[in-house]
């Protein structure tokens, strides 16, 4: 049977009818639609530049705060070199680009009907991208909770933890211990307990020389631990008896239990360690609201094609910043930045039938160890042939070097702050 034109388009019009029906979005006229759960750093910036690459994309972040704490320079708030309004981040500039921002929790996400469901709504969508950052793992040790938190605080979100922790810390008598338990791979911000440390020293040799920071760790090495240790030694004595900061690494001073009465905790080897300021960091997983969506496997983090960020266990949705496995890639602000891009861009090919492109990704991280110390990490990754791994590119990026002068370890506090500037305006501006 042969087929004249006029009866291809009719069948082909016809096929076109039935896929419109099979896909409830737009059966139901709901055009071109992208729903973000979290309006953190990496789900903010996916949708700021979803809406830039394709205005004609209707593009929701749900989001339940009205106001979005950095944990980035959080550690600045501990020493008192920045406020906690100073990290403080808003929705408006998002709004002024056309992304409507509702301020719910997501509950679910049914990824059969494509809807994300919170307790005031259902938002349906053709896309859905979750950036739900990490879930405190709580449990993991004994005596530890969200309520013991108020005494023993994480500060591992920023907000009303980093306050808590920074007035534990002016309200210590000098002389007093700083614990600091830091968590198991993989976390959130390789460097931050580290970083949290030297602030903290920073603020201690100034205000309360008698005391002193005390690491207790899980893990035998630490990120950029050459160029930390160094920086201590220069600034805080460390390696000596008087040294304003003290690790101690795994297995021995693995933190298994807390007491909060007592402000002490238990290390796997059986010591009571007590503290006058206790700063737990408990071991972590993805966001719950990725757990309870099936997006996590049984390591608590969630798999994802390397090239989209789409889960590779529910369809339709693109799981970025902390709770994805981006494989070399660490958790942090800068990578949730990169990654988010790579997923717009895949997102808008994708809503409009084109083959997205071969990505790369950065990620610099700085830390500032005291005044005028900083040090930094950078790096560029691409995806491997197989498209199995986020790979590091030999060559690119690098260290801040041992032997940086003064001059050189000043500038990268300059850098450190100009990084924040930029990074803030890119998400929300
Ligand atoms: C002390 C510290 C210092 C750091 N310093 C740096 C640094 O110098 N450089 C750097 O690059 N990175 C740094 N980081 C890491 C960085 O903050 C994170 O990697 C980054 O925020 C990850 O982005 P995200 O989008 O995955 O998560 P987040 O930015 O945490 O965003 C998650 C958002 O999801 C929302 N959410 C959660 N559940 C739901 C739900 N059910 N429904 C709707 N919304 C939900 C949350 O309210 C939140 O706003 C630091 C982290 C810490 C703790």
């Amino acid at each position: 049977m042969t087929m004249n034109r006029r009866d291809f388009v009719k069948a082909t019009g016809a096929i076109a009818a039935i896929g419109a029906l099979g896909a409830p979005g737009i059966a139901l006229g709901q055009g071109k639609k992208v729903v973000v759960v979290g309006g953190g750093t990496g789900g903010a910036t996916a949708a700021k530049y979803i809406k830039m690459a394709d205005e004609s994309i209707d593009v929701t972040i749900i989001e339940p705060n009205e106001d979005y704490y950095t944990c980035y320079l959080s550690n600045e708030v501990l020493s008192g070199e920045r406020t906690l309004d100073q990290i403080k981040q808003g929705y408006d500039g998002l709004k002024a680009r056309g992304i409507k921002v509702v301020h719910e929790a997501a509950t679910g996400i049914d990824a059969d009907n494509k809807v994300v469901k919170t307790d005031g709504g259902e938002y349906p969508y053709e896309r859905c991208v979750v950036s739900p950052g990490i879930s405190l793992l709580y449990d993991k040790i004994e005596g530890y909770s969200e309520e013991v938190a108020q005494k023993m605080p994480h500060a591992w979100k920023a907000g009303e933890q980093t306050k808590i922790l920074r007035s534990q810390l002016t309200a210590m008598d000098d002389g007093g211990v700083v614990v600091i338990v830091a968590p198991p791979n993989p976390f959130r911000c390789p460097p931050g307990p580290y970083e949290r440390a030297s602030q903290i020293a920073m603020y201690l040799k100034e205000a309360k020389p008698k005391s002193k920071v005390l690491i207790l760790d899980s893990k035998q090495a630490f990120s950029k631990q050459g160029l930390f240790t160094q920086g201590w030694e220069r600034l805080y004595g460390f390696g000596t008896e008087d040294s304003l900061i003290e690790w101690q690494p795994g297995p021995d001073a693995t933190v298994v239990g807390v007491d909060p009465d007592n402000l002490s905790v238990e290390t796997d080897f059986g010591d009571e360690v007590k503290g006058a300021v206790v700063n737990v960091i408990p071991p972590q997983s993805a966001g719950k609201i990725a757990l309870d969506s099936g997006l996590a496997d049984d390591s608590g983090w969630c798999p994802v094609n390397k090239k989209t960020f789409e889960s590779t266990q529910v369809a339709g949705v693109h799981v970025i910043g902390d709770a994805a496995i981006a494989t070399k890639m660490p958790k942090s602000a800068y990578a949730a930045n990169s990654q988010a891009k790579v997923t717009a861009a895949a997102i808008v090919a994708l809503l409009n039938d084109e083959e997205p492109g071969v990505p790369a990704y950065v990620n610099t991280c700085y830390s500032i160890i005291g005044k005028d110390y900083g040090i930094s990490v950078a790096a560029v990754y691409r995806l491997s042939e197989d498209g199995a791994e986020i790979a590091g590119v030999e060559g690119a990026g690098g260290l801040t070097p041992s032997d940086a002068e003064d001059f050189a370890l000043a500038r990268e506090v300059e850098y450190a702050y100009s990084w924040y500037d930029n990074i803030v305006h890119d998400i929300f501006g």
